[in-house]
């Protein structure tokens, strides 16, 4: 393995590895995938595979020739491709598979985040494969990723990983488009995620499934962030995973922080979906950004959305519209706009009530300040 550290990762296989061109799914690249697993598990290593392709996987059952397809018939070429891609999957092993479908929603609950926790630990300690998709046959935009790179990273992190690794159709990340450009060059390394980072890597690519480079650099940031070191790969090269078991990095690495977030704060951060803005005064952003406090209720002069208490907010400087920092509320939009302004200690008789028990609107534990999102 690069890291011999390393004990627990996660490997990310797209659509178009599954079931290129769109029909059904194809032993071309699984095979290699699948050895690959098995290699990793007789080197001790735990394995969970976050699986896309149940779409592509169920497309040719469907007389549709559109490339745009209707949200109802993807959600019924979920329902059937999942269960093939599974059955794919589970010849390919001589260990049992378990199929795990998530929703973004899933993932932002706190209860059945922790509830997805403990069930792929007990998958693992069983030695059995957990195998992650989005539940497309249900998700909505409201509660769906959109993509399996960031719910791998998000898997990666339920899940406590040491390595997320993600199969592309390239093999890495490029100083400009390898197609266009013949003096591009492949990064191997990446220590620090930033804007010219992001702007390496273009937009959506691929025409079989979701991501492109931008949601595998979005990965890659959640997931350093929470200390996982993030490798992309070629997918379709056997010998990018040989390299991998023998210790070598066949495409850009992106290292984990050497001081990872805090799991609730990471949680706020890359998980939680703001709801809603609380626009704040300069003294407040002062307060937040300089000493460390949690958000009063004195420092707010608008509040933007509908939102409730236990809900993610962006926190926006009311001067200059910055981006100030993310956390979770704990009042209602409509709470606030009773509150806004006022001292802490008034906020009884505003209401009639105390909701939260506390004088902050975001508690400093729940809030993550932000140079870029
Ligand atoms: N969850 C989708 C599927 O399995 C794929 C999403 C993606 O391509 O990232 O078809």
């Amino acid at each position: 393995m690069i890291n011999p550290s390393w004990r627990r990762v996660v490997l990310k296989v797209g659509s178009a590895l599954i079931a290129p061109e769109n029909q059904g799914c194809s032993e071309l690249y699984l095979r290699p995938i699948a050895e690959f697993i098995r290699q990793c598990r007789l080197q001790g290593l735990e394995v969970i595979l976050v699986s896309s392709g149940s779409v592509a996987a169920g497309r040719h059952h469907f007389n549709f020739q559109h490339q745009r397809v209707p949200i109802a018939l993807k959600r019924a070429m979920a329902a059937v491709g999942q269960s093939q891609m599974m059955n794919f999957w589970s010849r390919c092993f001589d260990f049992p598979c378990a199929q795990v479908l998530l929703t973004h929603g899933d993932l932002s609950d706190r209860v059945r985040h922790i509830n997805i926790r403990n069930t792929l630990r007990r998958l693992l300690d069983h030695q059995i494969l957990p195998i992650v998709n989005e539940n497309d046959t249900i998700a909505t935009d409201e509660i769906k990723v959109g993509d399996n790179d960031n719910l791998a990273a998000m898997v990666a992190t339920v899940a406590n990983a040491d390595a997320l690794i993600i199969c592309s159709d390239v093999d890495g990340l490029y100083t400009a488009d390898p197609n266009k450009d013949a003096n591009a060059s492949l990064i191997a390394e990446v220590r620090k995620i930033d804007q010219h980072i992001y702007g390496l890597a273009g937009g959506a690519s691929s025409k079989v499934g979701t991501g492109g480079m931008r949601t595998k650099i979005e990965a890659a940031e959640k997931a350093t962030a929470q200390g996982i070191d993030t490798l992309i790969i070629d997918g379709h090269k056997a010998e990018a995973f040989q390299c991998i078991l023998a210790g070598k990095n066949p495409g850009t690495i992106f290292y984990g922080q050497a001081r990872p977030l805090p799991a609730k704060k990471h949680w706020v951060r890359h998980t939680l979906r703001a709801k809603g803005e609380i626009w704040v005064d300069d003294g407040c952003v002062e307060a937040l950004c300089q000493q460390g406090a949690s958000l009063l209720c004195s420092g707010i002069v608008d509040i933007q959305g509908e939102f409730d208490s236990g809900d993610a907010v962006l926190v926006r400087c009311a001067s200059g519209k910055r981006k100030i920092a993310k956390g979770v509320s704990r009042f209602s939009a409509s709470e606030l706009f009773s509150i806004k302004g006022h001292h802490s200690s008034d906020i009884a008789s505003c209401l009639g009530y105390c909701p939260a028990g506390s004088n902050a609107v975001i508690h400093r534990s729940e809030m993550m300040l932000l140079e870029r999102i």
